[in-house]
């Protein structure tokens, strides 16, 4: 972060400031992370379960600590302050350090990041959506880096929610001339609060999705929510819309007056790709685009990683960004942890670690993409959470829709998934931990291999799950070293 006095800041927030004035250069939210060097400003925030203000005054231990430099210890036993410079408080505390003092800590730090925001030149992208946020991130990200003379920069994964988003704001570099940022929706209003820290130049809803139904209430409030990216865009900004989804001619309405960009695999839209082709590296496809087609070697597999190169082609092709760039940028790209990744077990048998998370969406984007490559399948299911009361429904559904695309096996890992096998029927078994399914599935792996230098048939095994199930714990057992 650009270093900046105390009195200025307080200044952006509407705080008023107690104490010494002194030079801030990064921020922090957690005592047990704070950085070993500088001088950080602590953002106080209030959780359901912590107070910032508790676990600040006891780090720095009420008004024994010291004043002057920061870093220093407080004799022998006391914890080290490291880098705590001052604090951004909504209760003033009894502590030697200076403070500035406001309402609402986490709204401070709304306003500190959108008054940051305000003053660059970068041209930003705001990205929502159910499933492949980081996808569509991390492609365009990659494309915008083919841009000559241009630098572009990204929030981290998690840095997407209320508190994230700013301090990866915070955090950006003054100099970026392209900002991407994710923005995750858990509750109604979130988008519209986040569009309000990152005012988006080019936006995009990649997907609607079921997907935080416990608190969202429906599809349409999901839908109504995520468009607020769209409300957020100035009249010469950019919406890009995906053709595919059901929603697309409500976010349509919702971007009006902006110029659309429409992407689309199965509607007819701006861009679109024909020629799609699984590859042992990917997906090949013809891009086709307003500024013209060309061909695409995508190293990330699945047709949903073909609608997600779309969506960031669409987002760069609204920048302004050469087709050639776009393409150089949608090749170089590859994928995410935990998302997709590939690892090749004994006797030719691929173990595809999407274990990151899941919910309905994602988990039909896995069950096609498994179900287009020919050879044998099994799925390895935890429970998606977070689904409302259609949890079950939505469980069975995936089981059924598993057992149709023609998967063999599945092995489901706790009570919702357990719906899922249920439904699946013959070739299912269900498991009550962890230890448990991979104990199984490895078995399983043997009596399939059988011995044989080459299994009968190529085989598939795909590791998907809500990332409360953490169901990495089965591919971490399933690997060599597990
Ligand atoms: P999160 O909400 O956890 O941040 P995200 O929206 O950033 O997720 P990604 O991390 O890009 O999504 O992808 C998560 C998973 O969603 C992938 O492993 C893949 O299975 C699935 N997925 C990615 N893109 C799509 C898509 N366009 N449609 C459906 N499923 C997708
Ligand atoms: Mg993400």
């Amino acid at each position: 972060m650009k270093p900046l006095r105390l009195s200025e800041i307080a200044n952006k927030v509407g705080g008023r400031l107690h104490g010494e004035d002194r030079t801030i250069d990064a921020l922090a939210t957690d005592t047990r992370a704070l950085p070993a060097q500088g001088s950080a400003l602590f953002v106080a925030l209030k959780g359901e379960r912590f107070d910032g203000h508790d676990s600040l005054a006891a780090l720095v231990g009420g008004a024994s600590a010291p004043t002057g430099a920061a870093g220093k210890a407080v004799g022998a036993e006391a914890p080290p302050t490291k880098a705590v410079a001052a604090a951004l408080v909504s209760r003033q505390l009894g502590i030697d350090l200076p403070q500035i003092v406001v309402a609402d800590t986490e709204r401070a730090l709304a306003a500190f990041a959108a008054a940051l925001q305000a003053g660059r030149k970068a041209k930003v992208f705001a990205i929502t959506g159910s499933n492949g946020k980081t996808s569509v991130k991390t492609l365009l990200l990659s494309i915008l880096k083919q841009v000559a003379g241009k630098s572009a920069y990204a929030n981290p994964g998690n840095r997407n929610n209320e508190i994230g988003l700013p301090l990866a704001v915070i955090d950006a570099p003054e100099t970026a001339d392209f900002a991407i940022y994710e923005m995750g929706a858990g509750k109604p209003g979130d988008i519209a609060y986040l569009t309000n820290i990152a005012r988006p130049d080019v936006s995009l809803v990649n997907n609607i999705a079921p997907a935080h139904l416990e608190r969202m209430g429906s599809l349409l409030g999901v839908a109504g929510t995520k468009a607020a990216i769209y409300d957020a865009l100035p009249a010469d900004g950019t919406a890009v819309i995906n053709a595919d989804d059901a929603f697309a001619p409500y976010f349509a309405e919702r971007a009006h007056g902006r110029r659309i960009l429409r992407f689309g695999l199965e509607a007819s839209a701006d861009l679109s790709a024909r020629d799609i082709r699984a590859t042992d590296e990917g997906m090949r496809f013809v891009l086709v685009s307003p500024s013209g087609e060309s061909e695409v070697r995508l190293q990330l597999p699945g047709r949903h990683n073909v609608s997600n190169a779309l969506a960031a082609a669409g987002m760069a092709l609204g920048a302004e960004v050469a087709l050639q760039d776009v393409v150089a940028g949608l090749e170089a790209a590859r994928s995410v942890a935990g998302r997709l990744i590939s690892h090749a077990l004994e006797h030719g048998v691929q173990l595809i670690d999407d274990s990151y998370n899941a919910n309905p969406g994602s988990l039909n984007a896995a069950i096609d993409m498994l179900a287009g490559q020919g050879g044998e399948s099994w799925l390895v299911l935890g429970d998606m959470r977070e689904l409302g009361a259609d949890a079950q429904a939505l469980h069975a559904e995936a089981g059924r829709r598993a057992k149709s695309a023609g998967i063999a096996r599945l092995y489901a890992l706790g009570a919702l998934s357990a719906a899922a096998a249920n439904a699946f029927g013959e070739g299912a078994k269900s498991f009550e931990s962890h230890a448990a399914l991979s104990e199984a599935l490895r078995a399983d792996l043997q009596a399939f291999v059988g011995g044989a230098e080459a299994p009968p048939t190529r085989l598939r095994v795909l590791v998907k799950g809500s990332r409360g199930s953490a169901m990495d714990r089965v591919v971490t057992a399933l690997l060599p070293n597990g």
